[in-house]
């Protein structure tokens, strides 16, 4: 009988596409979803996508079922892509790695990984951080509990808190960390602090647990994006990294990314689905594996970051030009990656909603990539106004 069943939770960001796609005003702005928009604030599909599905299809690959692990050329680039192919882990063939459903899904598959293999470990997750991953963990039964992250004094990271709490976290715990561009907030630990996270990491026995949903999107540049795994992989640690092809290579829908870590984490594959979808999975393996291709992403990549990094500065200049209380914006530029966390609490977020048909999450982040040149003004208005009412 199915009357005990109850609500599983929403999507914390779905929803508030849904809530823009009600409002009729001409003004509005949705900055709740993390998806990229050219200036004209359209869709975006990548050009290098476009050319190598052509390719695909000219080819006439078959639709045959993948090994439950995978497409192989798929999990070769993938890994090689994140740790760098001339790694040592990939030279001596210690990586496995297991194509997930996007990142998500390769959250989910490592989630139940641990819960298999370590029924008695704890996670450790950044307070703030993305809403899916407790929502991940539970749905796993994976017990977790948070670290220290963000300081809303500097609007900056809590180091100290956040080596503390990791530090008094029960030996072998699962660290989840986010390998570039901090959802939500934004900010990111300096090269000094990510080598002292890996100190008290490697003290306390804890496997590091990366989530990378933003390489090359992040710097525009995949090694630099990818440089805080690299850290802990040199230093000999297990690890566990997932990844998604959603942002960087504008795959959304396609649902592409992958699990890695050392061999025994091929077990993370699953019956629950069976073998995953192959088209995404292709795509990437072309692109990566094609040296004209792989440019032309990378060409792509850097404009979609500087894009951002364009209307970002262009916010902070609004923002200061105009706001006369003589508050400090500057933490927007220091912030990377497609979001900003604007430090505005519930109530002037609904503020933002109500009054200025501008949708975002509750906590204040702001998508910049849903953000073009022309309508930073208008935002700044916004913000100052939700800021001081
Ligand atoms: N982790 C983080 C921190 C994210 O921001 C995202 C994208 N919103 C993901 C994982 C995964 O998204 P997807 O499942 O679309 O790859």
């Amino acid at each position: 009988r199915f009357e005990g069943v109850t609500m599983a939770p929403p999507d914390p960001i779905l929803g508030v596409s849904d809530a823009f796609r009600a409002d009729t005003n001409d003004l509005k702005l949705n900055l709740g979803v993390g998806a990229y928009r050219t200036e004209e604030l359209q869709p975006y599909v990548l050009k290098v996508v476009k050319k190598v599905e052509n390719l695909m299809l000219e080819k006439g690959d078959n639709k045959e079922y993948l090994p439950i692990e995978g497409l192989a050329a798929f999990n070769k680039a993938t890994a090689e892509l994140m740790f760098g192919a001339d790694s040592p882990v990939i030279r001596e063939g210690r990586v496995a790695t297991v194509q997930g459903l996007s990142g998500t899904g390769s959250l989910r598959l490592a989630a139940a990984f641990i819960q298999r293999y370590f029924p008695d470990a704890k996670a450790l997750i950044s307070s703030p951080t993305w809403g899916n991953h407790k929502n991940i963990f539970n749905d796993a039964r994976v017990f977790f509990s948070e670290y220290r992250y963000y300081d809303p004094k500097t609007v900056g990271l809590d180091f100290d808190g956040m080596i503390a709490d990791i530090k008094a976290a029960p030996d072998g715990s699962f660290v989840l960390l986010h390998g570039c561009a901090h959802n939500p907030t934004g900010i990111d630990p300096t090269p000094e602090q990510w080598e002292k996270i890996a100190d008290v990491i490697q003290e306390k026995n804890h496997i590091p647990f990366f989530d990378v949903a933003y390489q090359g999107f992040a710097s525009g540049s995949l090694d630099e994006d990818a440089s805080s795994v690299r850290l802990f992989v040199e230093r000999g640690m297990e690890i566990l990294v997932a990844q998604s092809y959603s942002k960087n290579l504008g795959l959304y829908a396609e649902r592409i990314g992958a699990i890695n870590g050392e061999k025994p984490v091929e077990e993370a594959r699953t019956p629950m689905y069976s073998n995953p979808p192959v088209h995404g999975a292709r795509i990437v393996a072309n692109v990566v594996g094609d040296p004209t291709l792989f440019s032309e992403w990378k060409e792509e990549m850097q404009l979609m970051a500087g894009r951002i990094k364009g209307v970002r500065q262009k916010l902070f200049d609004n923002l200061s030009e105009k706001d006369k209380s003589g508050k400090d914006w500057s933490f927007i530029l220091r912030q990377i990656g497609m979001f900003s966390y604007t430090g505005l609490n519930k109530a002037q977020s609904d503020n933002m909603t109500n009054k200025w048909h501008v949708y975002m999450t509750k906590d204040g982040r702001i998508s910049l990539a849903g953000l073009s040149l022309a309508k930073c003004e208008y935002l700044a208005d916004a913000i100052i106004d939700s800021f001081h009412n």
